[in-house]
């Protein structure tokens, strides 16, 4: 096991952000992406409405494994184009 410092360890972070109104969206997610808890927010401000805002982190150290069949694919596909 090699070590090295931590800023050269390849990491992909996202963030799965909805948010609904219960009164007026039965609790199902309505709004997505950066500015749903924005909009949460401000749809509470100006209805009184209890609203909600769900953030799902991920985040990936390393790069994934390509998978060798995909490479085959391309290959198959690149051999066939003129
Ligand atoms: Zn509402």
């Amino acid at each position: 096991m090699s070590r090295r410092p931590a800023s050269a360890r390849p990491t992909a972070t996202s963030r799965d952000v909805r948010a609904g109104c219960f009164t007026c969206h039965d609790g199902e997610a309505r709004w997505f992406g950066p500015q749903a808890q924005g909009t949460a927010a401000r749809h509470h401000d100006a209805t009184g409405h209890v609203t909600w805002t769900d953030v799902a982190l991920s985040v990936r150290y390393g790069h994934p494994k390509s998978d060798p069949r995909q490479l085959d694919i391309e290959a198959a596909i690149t051999a066939r184009t003129p």
